[in-house]
Protein backbone atom coordinates (compact mmCIF):
# COMPACT_ATOMS: atom_id res chain seq x y z
CA UNK A 1 0.00 0.00 0.00
CA UNK A 2 2.61 2.76 0.97
CA UNK A 3 5.74 2.87 -0.98
CA UNK A 4 9.06 4.35 0.23
CA UNK A 5 7.68 7.85 -0.28
CA UNK A 6 4.28 8.04 0.33
CA UNK A 7 3.76 12.00 -0.27
CA UNK A 8 4.97 12.02 -3.63
CA UNK A 9 2.73 9.17 -4.52
CA UNK A 10 0.18 9.81 -7.84
CA UNK A 11 -3.13 8.72 -7.90
CA UNK A 12 -3.04 5.47 -10.85
CA UNK A 13 -6.23 3.91 -12.90
CA UNK A 14 -5.49 1.20 -15.64
CA UNK A 15 -4.00 2.33 -19.18
CA UNK A 16 -6.55 0.03 -20.74
CA UNK A 17 -9.73 -1.84 -20.01
CA UNK A 18 -9.65 -5.62 -19.47
CA UNK A 19 -12.45 -8.37 -19.88
CA UNK A 20 -12.23 -11.41 -17.81
CA UNK A 21 -14.70 -14.04 -17.22
CA UNK A 22 -14.89 -16.90 -14.19
CA UNK A 23 -17.71 -18.46 -11.66
CA UNK A 24 -18.46 -16.99 -8.40
CA UNK A 25 -17.14 -19.13 -5.64
CA UNK A 26 -20.28 -18.90 -3.89
CA UNK A 27 -22.76 -18.52 -6.49
CA UNK A 28 -21.67 -20.79 -8.34
CA UNK A 29 -22.73 -18.52 -11.95
CA UNK A 30 -21.09 -17.30 -14.66
CA UNK A 31 -19.47 -14.18 -14.11
CA UNK A 32 -17.86 -11.37 -16.74
CA UNK A 33 -16.15 -8.33 -15.37
CA UNK A 34 -14.96 -5.66 -17.20
CA UNK A 35 -12.59 -3.14 -15.71
CA UNK A 36 -12.09 0.31 -16.94
CA UNK A 37 -9.54 3.53 -16.40
CA UNK A 38 -11.46 6.25 -14.50
CA UNK A 39 -10.35 10.11 -14.21
CA UNK A 40 -8.84 11.38 -10.68
CA UNK A 41 -10.82 11.10 -7.72
CA UNK A 42 -13.14 9.04 -8.86
CA UNK A 43 -12.58 6.19 -6.72
CA UNK A 44 -13.54 2.37 -7.24
CA UNK A 45 -17.01 2.23 -8.06
CA UNK A 46 -18.92 -1.43 -9.53
CA UNK A 47 -21.73 -1.37 -11.85
CA UNK A 48 -24.23 -4.06 -12.49
CA UNK A 49 -24.70 -3.91 -16.25
CA UNK A 50 -27.91 -6.42 -16.00
CA UNK A 51 -29.89 -3.72 -14.28
CA UNK A 52 -30.89 0.20 -15.92
CA UNK A 53 -31.52 2.39 -12.94
CA UNK A 54 -29.64 2.48 -9.31
CA UNK A 55 -26.80 0.01 -10.91
CA UNK A 56 -23.75 1.70 -9.22
CA UNK A 57 -22.15 0.63 -5.93
CA UNK A 58 -19.23 2.32 -4.79
CA UNK A 59 -16.30 -0.13 -3.06
CA UNK A 60 -16.28 1.60 0.43
CA UNK A 61 -16.87 0.29 4.11
CA UNK A 62 -19.76 1.87 4.91
CA UNK A 63 -21.71 -0.08 1.61
CA UNK A 64 -20.78 -3.22 3.15
CA UNK A 65 -23.44 -5.37 3.99
CA UNK A 66 -22.48 -9.12 4.57
CA UNK A 67 -19.58 -10.34 5.66
CA UNK A 68 -20.13 -13.95 6.23
CA UNK A 69 -17.35 -15.85 4.40
CA UNK A 70 -16.93 -13.20 1.92
CA UNK A 71 -17.17 -8.72 1.77
CA UNK A 72 -20.10 -8.14 0.05
CA UNK A 73 -21.36 -4.73 -0.96
CA UNK A 74 -25.04 -3.23 -1.39
CA UNK A 75 -26.12 0.50 -2.53
CA UNK A 76 -29.67 1.74 -1.57
CA UNK A 77 -31.66 0.05 -3.81
CA UNK A 78 -30.45 -3.54 -2.32
CA UNK A 79 -28.30 -4.91 -4.91
CA UNK A 80 -25.77 -6.81 -4.12
CA UNK A 81 -22.13 -7.77 -5.25
CA UNK A 82 -20.12 -10.14 -3.46
CA UNK A 83 -16.67 -11.69 -2.51
CA UNK A 84 -15.18 -8.32 -3.72
CA UNK A 85 -12.14 -8.74 -1.24
CA UNK A 86 -10.14 -10.34 -3.68
CA UNK A 87 -9.85 -8.02 -6.27
CA UNK A 88 -10.21 -5.03 -3.88
CA UNK A 89 -6.86 -6.43 -2.35
CA UNK A 90 -5.57 -6.32 -6.10
CA UNK A 91 -6.19 -3.07 -6.25
CA UNK A 92 -4.69 -1.82 -3.03
CA UNK A 93 -1.81 -3.84 -3.45
CA UNK A 94 -0.93 -2.46 -7.18
CA UNK A 95 -2.12 1.12 -5.38
CA UNK A 96 -5.30 1.49 -8.16
CA UNK A 97 -7.09 4.30 -7.05
CA UNK A 98 -10.07 4.65 -9.92
CA UNK A 99 -11.76 2.50 -11.64
CA UNK A 100 -14.86 1.37 -12.92
CA UNK A 101 -15.69 -2.65 -13.00
CA UNK A 102 -18.66 -3.67 -14.84
CA UNK A 103 -19.94 -6.85 -13.85
CA UNK A 104 -23.34 -8.75 -15.08
CA UNK A 105 -23.79 -11.11 -11.84
CA UNK A 106 -23.95 -10.87 -8.20
CA UNK A 107 -19.96 -12.36 -7.36
CA UNK A 108 -16.51 -11.39 -8.03
CA UNK A 109 -15.40 -14.29 -10.41
CA UNK A 110 -12.81 -15.94 -8.31
CA UNK A 111 -10.48 -16.76 -10.85
CA UNK A 112 -7.94 -19.35 -8.96
CA UNK A 113 -8.87 -18.27 -5.19
CA UNK A 114 -6.15 -15.47 -5.18
CA UNK A 115 -5.27 -12.36 -6.58
CA UNK A 116 -3.00 -13.33 -8.30
CA UNK A 117 -4.84 -13.42 -11.80
CA UNK A 118 -6.00 -9.51 -11.43
CA UNK A 119 -2.60 -8.35 -10.60
CA UNK A 120 -1.26 -10.30 -13.57
CA UNK A 121 -4.11 -8.80 -15.34
CA UNK A 122 -3.79 -5.42 -14.61
CA UNK A 123 -0.34 -5.48 -15.48
CA UNK A 124 0.01 -6.96 -18.63
CA UNK A 125 -2.16 -3.61 -19.79
CA UNK A 126 -0.20 -1.27 -17.49
CA UNK A 127 -0.67 1.38 -14.99
CA UNK A 128 -1.71 4.93 -15.55
CA UNK A 129 -0.30 7.18 -13.28
CA UNK A 130 -2.57 10.30 -13.23
CA UNK A 131 -1.61 13.89 -12.24
CA UNK A 132 -2.77 14.54 -8.54
CA UNK A 133 -1.47 12.77 -5.44
CA UNK A 134 -3.01 10.17 -3.18
CA UNK A 135 -4.80 10.53 -0.82
CA UNK A 136 -3.68 9.06 2.29
CA UNK A 137 -5.61 7.89 5.82
CA UNK A 138 -3.44 8.21 8.78
CA UNK A 139 -4.65 6.96 11.35
CA UNK A 140 -4.00 9.16 14.98
CA UNK A 141 -5.41 6.62 17.49
CA UNK A 142 -5.25 2.79 17.82
CA UNK A 143 -8.53 1.22 17.51
CA UNK A 144 -9.91 -2.32 18.55
CA UNK A 145 -12.41 -4.30 18.27
CA UNK A 146 -12.81 -7.81 19.64
CA UNK A 147 -15.33 -10.88 19.54
CA UNK A 148 -14.89 -14.07 21.41
CA UNK A 149 -11.36 -15.14 20.37
CA UNK A 150 -10.99 -12.81 17.52
CA UNK A 151 -9.38 -9.15 17.53
CA UNK A 152 -8.13 -6.71 15.17
CA UNK A 153 -6.87 -3.39 15.84
CA UNK A 154 -4.79 -0.47 14.07
CA UNK A 155 -2.25 1.27 15.47
CA UNK A 156 -0.25 5.04 14.27
CA UNK A 157 2.71 3.92 12.22
CA UNK A 158 4.46 5.92 9.55
CA UNK A 159 3.64 2.97 6.85
CA UNK A 160 1.18 0.57 6.54
CA UNK A 161 2.25 -2.84 8.48
CA UNK A 162 0.02 -5.83 8.58
CA UNK A 163 0.48 -8.43 11.34
CA UNK A 164 -1.50 -11.90 11.65
CA UNK A 165 -2.27 -14.81 13.56
CA UNK A 166 -4.36 -17.78 12.98
CA UNK A 167 -4.89 -20.87 14.91
CA UNK A 168 -7.28 -23.47 13.38
CA UNK A 169 -8.38 -26.53 14.86
CA UNK A 170 -6.21 -28.32 12.47
CA UNK A 171 -2.65 -30.29 12.27
CA UNK A 172 -2.45 -28.97 8.97
CA UNK A 173 -3.45 -25.48 9.21
CA UNK A 174 -3.10 -24.80 13.20
CA UNK A 175 -0.92 -21.64 13.96
CA UNK A 176 0.77 -19.58 11.85
CA UNK A 177 1.81 -15.99 12.03
CA UNK A 178 2.83 -13.19 9.53
CA UNK A 179 4.34 -9.87 9.49
CA UNK A 180 4.80 -7.66 6.59
CA UNK A 181 5.61 -4.06 5.52
CA UNK A 182 4.31 -3.78 1.96
CA UNK A 183 7.16 -2.36 0.22
CA UNK A 184 8.67 -2.48 -3.39
CA UNK A 185 6.18 -4.11 -4.94
CA UNK A 186 6.50 -7.38 -2.69
CA UNK A 187 1.96 -7.87 -2.37
CA UNK A 188 2.69 -9.61 -5.72
CA UNK A 189 5.83 -11.63 -4.60
CA UNK A 190 4.62 -12.28 -1.22
CA UNK A 191 1.05 -12.15 -0.70
CA UNK A 192 -1.16 -12.10 -4.15
CA UNK A 193 -1.20 -15.83 -4.82
CA UNK A 194 -2.30 -16.89 -1.61
CA UNK A 195 -5.14 -18.84 -2.30
CA UNK A 196 -8.24 -18.79 -0.19
CA UNK A 197 -9.17 -22.00 1.91
CA UNK A 198 -11.76 -24.74 3.44
CA UNK A 199 -11.88 -27.55 5.01
CA UNK A 200 -13.32 -30.60 3.40
CA UNK A 201 -15.32 -31.53 6.62
CA UNK A 202 -17.09 -28.33 6.14
CA UNK A 203 -17.83 -28.45 2.17
CA UNK A 204 -21.23 -30.31 2.64
CA UNK A 205 -22.57 -27.63 5.30
CA UNK A 206 -21.22 -24.66 3.48
CA UNK A 207 -23.10 -26.28 -0.14
CA UNK A 208 -26.42 -27.03 1.89
CA UNK A 209 -26.49 -23.44 2.66
CA UNK A 210 -25.51 -22.19 -0.69
CA UNK A 211 -22.02 -20.80 -0.61
CA UNK A 212 -19.34 -22.48 -1.96
CA UNK A 213 -21.16 -24.00 -4.92
CA UNK A 214 -18.76 -23.07 -7.24
CA UNK A 215 -15.76 -24.44 -5.52
CA UNK A 216 -12.75 -26.89 -6.09
CA UNK A 217 -9.79 -27.65 -6.11
CA UNK A 218 -9.25 -25.34 -9.02
CA UNK A 219 -10.33 -22.27 -6.89
CA UNK A 220 -9.12 -23.06 -3.30
CA UNK A 221 -7.04 -24.92 -1.12
CA UNK A 222 -9.03 -27.92 0.35
CA UNK A 223 -7.92 -29.25 3.95
CA UNK A 224 -8.65 -32.90 4.65
CA UNK A 225 -8.22 -34.57 7.94
CA UNK A 226 -4.33 -34.85 7.61
CA UNK A 227 -3.81 -33.65 4.07
CA UNK A 228 -4.25 -31.11 1.57
CA UNK A 229 -6.15 -32.47 -1.51
CA UNK A 230 -4.97 -30.31 -4.33
CA UNK A 231 -2.19 -32.54 -5.99
CA UNK A 232 0.20 -29.44 -6.21
CA UNK A 233 0.37 -28.53 -2.68
CA UNK A 234 0.84 -25.21 -1.21
CA UNK A 235 1.87 -22.11 -3.20
CA UNK A 236 3.35 -20.68 0.49
CA UNK A 237 4.39 -22.72 3.02
CA UNK A 238 2.20 -20.76 5.61
CA UNK A 239 -0.28 -20.29 2.72
CA UNK A 240 -3.34 -20.09 5.11
CA UNK A 241 -2.15 -16.95 6.95
CA UNK A 242 -1.04 -14.94 3.80
CA UNK A 243 -4.46 -15.47 2.21
CA UNK A 244 -5.93 -14.04 5.45
CA UNK A 245 -3.78 -10.79 4.97
CA UNK A 246 -4.65 -10.73 1.66
CA UNK A 247 -8.16 -10.65 2.52
CA UNK A 248 -7.29 -8.12 5.16
CA UNK A 249 -5.73 -5.69 2.57
CA UNK A 250 -8.97 -6.34 0.35
CA UNK A 251 -11.41 -5.28 3.27
CA UNK A 252 -8.78 -2.55 4.47
CA UNK A 253 -9.44 -0.70 0.85
CA UNK A 254 -12.77 0.13 1.45
CA UNK A 255 -11.51 2.69 4.12
CA UNK A 256 -11.20 4.42 0.40
CA UNK A 257 -7.49 5.91 0.58
CA UNK A 258 -4.38 4.14 1.00
CA UNK A 259 -4.09 3.81 5.19
CA UNK A 260 -0.87 4.75 7.00
CA UNK A 261 -1.02 2.06 10.08
CA UNK A 262 -0.05 -0.81 11.67
CA UNK A 263 -2.68 -3.88 11.43
CA UNK A 264 -2.91 -6.35 13.62
CA UNK A 265 -5.56 -9.56 12.70
CA UNK A 266 -5.84 -12.08 15.44
CA UNK A 267 -8.31 -15.47 14.44
CA UNK A 268 -10.31 -12.62 12.41
CA UNK A 269 -12.15 -12.19 9.04
CA UNK A 270 -14.29 -10.06 6.83
CA UNK A 271 -16.87 -8.89 9.72
CA UNK A 272 -14.05 -7.58 12.47
CA UNK A 273 -12.09 -5.56 9.43
CA UNK A 274 -15.33 -3.96 8.47
CA UNK A 275 -16.14 -3.43 12.12
CA UNK A 276 -12.38 -1.81 12.65
CA UNK A 277 -13.23 0.76 10.06
CA UNK A 278 -16.68 1.57 11.38
CA UNK A 279 -15.37 2.10 14.48
CA UNK A 280 -12.17 4.07 13.13
CA UNK A 281 -14.50 6.53 11.03
CA UNK A 282 -17.04 6.87 13.62
CA UNK A 283 -14.74 9.87 15.39
CA UNK A 284 -13.16 11.76 12.90
CA UNK A 285 -10.15 12.71 16.20
CA UNK A 286 -8.94 9.28 15.22
CA UNK A 287 -8.04 9.83 11.82
CA UNK A 288 -6.14 12.50 9.24
CA UNK A 289 -5.76 12.79 5.75
CA UNK A 290 -2.70 13.47 4.10
CA UNK A 291 -2.88 14.92 1.01
ZN1 LIG B 1 -10.27 -14.65 0.65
Amino acid sequence: MIDINPNNQKQQTIEESITVKGIGLHSGKQVEIKLEPAEIDHGIKFIHTDKKRDNIIEAIWSNVSETILSTTISNQSGLKISTIEHLMSALSGLHIDNLIIYINSVEVPIMDGSSRPFVDMIENVGIKVQNKKRKLLNVKKSIEVKNNNSSVKIIPNDQFSIDFEIDFPSQIVSKQSCQLQLINGNYKTDISAARTFGFEKDVANLRSNGLALGGSLDNAVVVGENKILNKEGLRYNDEFVRHKILDSIGDLYLAGSPIVGYFYGNKSGHHLNNQLLRKLFSDESNYEYIV
